[in-house]
């Protein structure tokens, strides 16, 4: 009889860039023969992908990682592992505060997990492996096993790791060191055997996509030309790609934003702060009035263009003039949604080292934020009533998580719509006529079904 098959059970913290690493992770494990399984008391190798870009990283692993001692206790052949950022920036530290981790591994050496695994368990020690930098083949940076897709009409592309700028306030350079681009045919034939397995949108996911292709030696494409190549690629009808720098933002990718039909009309675009003199301090590389112009550029070459961003709020030495600046640069750009942040210090960084009195106190942070988010969201609904009385073009996610009858889609826009009618596949790409707005999202009714969905469906990666 052959052997059971060795389970596993992916936990991930953070941005996109983490949920695709899960998947590459997910299908290295799988290519060593290992299958998913969502319930720990299954599982025989729990990974904990961690993140330490966003607030209460350390608390979110370690508070995870003592509800897993508990199972160690009662099965001992469980292996824990500690992937991702913070294991990148910790590493040994991690098995200091938590001995019962088997493996830690850093972001350069994802393409390692099923290895490590083995070793830990055959020599039944535990492994820390962190290295400086990715190896200069780049093999291990972007392992070559499968990634394990959540969505079958849907796919992530990493087409660069690292950033070579210095915000202030990130931590991302340092863990996941310089730019390196992958090679562009790699990418566009990656993107042609996506579309042969039926996926029709990508999303190129990098720390500055903008920058894609400096870093390469025989021949150093620009981020536009892979823009035109993947959108030319039989099958994808919709890319997308996170997130583009201000500062690097080109017109030559707006011009192949907007030549390209299969490149969404969606830009996400950073502004993190309205203040120049904010800016400034945080090594941003734009002040807002040239943000603004190339916005305006953007918006007139792209006909219905959603535009979204990042902004923080209570960066040290921010004062009450500054951050009347962002309130008035944000209701200038007219965002359709954005994400809004408190300032919390990242241990590394440049701005956790500033001296304590320019730290806002928490109570005028608290209150600005209150005031940014009030802004942001009344210029989403106004943006989001604009559509209604349209017809949208929605590819179908799944059904809603508060009633099995309704389903839930994106727009071209990234629009979250919601909409009746069961029974229509994940990956089904419909017309829907927009009957209500709200902040984040909208509501409608289907028109008709433009194409059948494509062809896989897995979930082996529970996001928390
Ligand atoms: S561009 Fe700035 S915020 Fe983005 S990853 Fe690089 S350092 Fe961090």
């Amino acid at each position: 009889m052959p052997a059971t098959p060795r389970k596993y059970l992916i936990r991930t913290f953070g941005c996109q860039m983490n949920e695709h690493d899960s998947q590459r992770l997910a299908g290295l494990l799988e290519a060593d023969g290992m299958e998913a399984t969502d319930d720990v008391a299954n599982a025989d190798v729990v990974l904990l992908n961690t993140c330490c870009i966003r607030e209460n990283a350390d608390n979110k692993l370690y508070g995870n990682l003592g509800h897993l001692a508990a199972e160690k206790q009662k099965r001992p052949d469980l292996q824990i592992a500690v992937a991702g950022c913070l294991a990148q920036k910790d590493g040994a530290l991690v098995r200091e505060r938590a001995p019962h981790v088997d493996v830690v591994l850093g972001t350069h050496n994802v393409g390692r997990a099923a290895e490590l695994l083995h070793e830990a368990r055959e020599h039944d020690r535990p492994i820390v492996e962190i290295l400086d930098a990715a190896p200069d083949d780049g093999d291990d940076a972007f392992p070559s096993a499968l990634p394990v897709r959540d969505l079958p009409h849907a796919a992530w592309v990493t087409i660069q790791i690292g950033c070579d700028n210095k915000c202030a306030f990130c931590i991302v350079p340092a863990v996941r060191g310089k730019e390196i681009s992958r090679p562009f045919d790699e990418l566009v034939a990656e993107v042609e055997k996506l579309a042969g397995d039926g996926v029709v949108e990508v999303t190129l996911l990098g720390q500055n996509v903008n920058s894609y292709g400096r870093d390469l030696t025989r021949r150093r494409p620009l981020f536009a030309e892979l823009l035109r190549a993947v959108g030319a690629v039989d099958g994808i009808q919709r890319v997308r790609f996170t997130s583009p720098h201000p500062k690097d933002l080109r017109p030559e990718t707006i011009a192949a934003m907007a030549e390209t039909p299969a490149v969404c009309e969606h830009l996400h675009l950073p502004l993190q702060a309205g203040s120049d003199r904010v800016l400034a301090a945080m090594h941003r590389g734009y002040t807002a009035g040239r943000y603004l112009e190339k916005l305006a550029t953007a918006r007139r070459a792209i006909a219905d263009l959603a535009v979204t961003t990042d902004i923080i709020v209570g960066f040290p030495g921010e004062t009450d003039d500054d951050f009347e600046r962002t309130l008035e640069v944000v209701a200038a750009a007219e965002y359709d949604s954005a994400y809004t942040f408190l300032f919390s210090p990242r241990p590394g960084t440049e701005a956790a080292a500033m001296p304590d009195d320019r730290f806002i106190p928490p109570a005028v942070a608290a209150e600005r934020f209150q005031r940014l988010r009030l802004v942001v969201e009344r210029s989403a609904r106004r943006k989001h009533e604009a559509r209604l009385g349209r017809t949208e073009e929605v590819i179908v996610e799944g059904p809603s998580k508060r009633d099995a009858t309704v389903l839930t889609g994106r727009t071209r826009q990234n629009k979250l719509i919601h909409f009746p009618a069961a029974g229509l596949p994940v990956g089904t790409i419909a017309d829907v006529f927009v009957t209500a707005a709200a902040p984040h999202h909208l509501t409608g009714e289907l028109v008709g079904v433009k194409a059948p969905p494509a062809r896989r469906s897995r979930i082996p990666v529970v996001a928390l």
